[in-house]
């Protein structure tokens, strides 16, 4: 056995404990939290960037969300200020594949977070863009040390994994100009393909997912990190989604998700611009249950990929759900 599946067998076992223990129900039933949960791609491929959860797990998560609490939508939980365990099943930056939630009944009320210089578009998002770009690489070594950078080995599966998720943290640190120069770069470089579950939903499609109980809210227009841009430049990319988002769907966003989400990606600026054009929260990817009392600007979720709530032998298991919800000891 290898020391990452001796690590899984050992966390699942402390999440069995945990979980029937009655510790984790006590847990979040004493607390009256909010939980946001986190999701990005409805897909079953091998998710190297724990942004995808194949929708057979979803639909666990749901009937799982079910016996906590009451699962609702941002608007929902924010007006309705009520000290109860709710959950809010969330999806960021608007891939087409989120679409198969749909096939879930009845209807589960949840909010999506569209980034919107990528709806009804062939575009890429840098992400998703520079994963398949790497994974469909022959070159043995990848040298960006002209956008300071690294080199990045590639000749193996692995090492190209590696690579995907360092060269993720890393790029994410540079401007966005900076990070279209790179992308721009790598499509010269490497060859290029096109895989359906990378691309954005349409805005008719949007419209069909907000007529059986998807809301939608802001995300920015082009994806952009609010701490890598100037406070204008932000507010134009507000400016620009918000009337996007109103034209299309007839209803102004009313909550906002900052990309990336994590504190130092959060500008000083940006709780006062969000304000001024009308949202009333603004979720985080820091991790952690929400009170009633909590700032609705710095809201906390958690990052469900499907490699979290996994038991060791690839199933989804409750166990580890709730013990990634209550995170007793800091390792789940
Ligand atoms: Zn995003």
């Amino acid at each position: 056995m290898t020391l990452i599946k001796i690590k899984k067998v050992v966390k699942y076992l402390l999440a069995l404990i945990f979980h029937f223990s009655g510790f984790n129900y006590y847990h979040i039933s004493k607390l009256n939290s909010h939980y946001i949960l986190m999701f990005h791609r409805l897909d079953d491929d091998n998710d190297i960037l724990n942004i995808s959860i194949p929708l057979s797990y979803l639909s666990d998560i749901i009937i799982w969300a079910k016996g906590l609490g009451e699962i609702v939508n941002m608007t929902d939980l924010l007006i309705q200020k009520e000290k109860k365990v709710r959950v809010c099943i969330t999806f960021d930056d608007g891939f087409k594949n989120i679409k198969s939630i749909t096939k879930i009944k009845p209807n589960i009320p949840s909010t999506l977070y569209l980034s919107t210089a990528y709806v009804e578009s062939e575009k890429k998002f840098w992400v998703t863009e520079l994963e398949t770009l790497i994974l469909r690489c022959e070159k043995r070594s990848l040298d960006l040390t002209s956008f300071c950078l690294d080199v990045y080995e590639l000749d193996t599966i692995q090492k190209k994994h590696i690579a995907i998720r360092l060269l993720n943290s890393q790029i994410k640190k540079l401007h966005p100009a900076s990070i279209e120069a790179v992308v721009k770069y790598l499509r010269l470089i490497l060859p290029r393909h096109i895989n359906d579950n990378q691309q954005f939903l349409n805005w008719e499609e949007i419209e069909y997912l907000i007529s059986v109980g998807m809301e939608v809210g802001g995300h920015t227009h082009s994806h952009v990190i609010s701490s890598k841009v100037t406070a204008d430049e932000f507010r134009k990319e507000i400016v620009m989604s918000n009337n996007l988002i109103t034209n299309n769907t007839g209803k102004p966003p009313k909550h906002f998700a900052y990309p990336n989400g994590r504190i130092q990606d959060i500008s000083v600026f940006s709780r006062d611009i969000l304000k001024n054009h009308g949202y009333m929260s603004a979720v985080t990817t820091i991790e952690g249950p929400n009170s009633i009392e909590d700032d609705p600007y710095m809201l906390k979720r958690f990052n469900v990929s499907k490699d979290r709530i996994e038991n060791p032998w690839g199933r989804p298991s409750k166990a580890m759900f709730t013990t990634m919800l209550v995170n007793p000891i800091s390792v789940h």
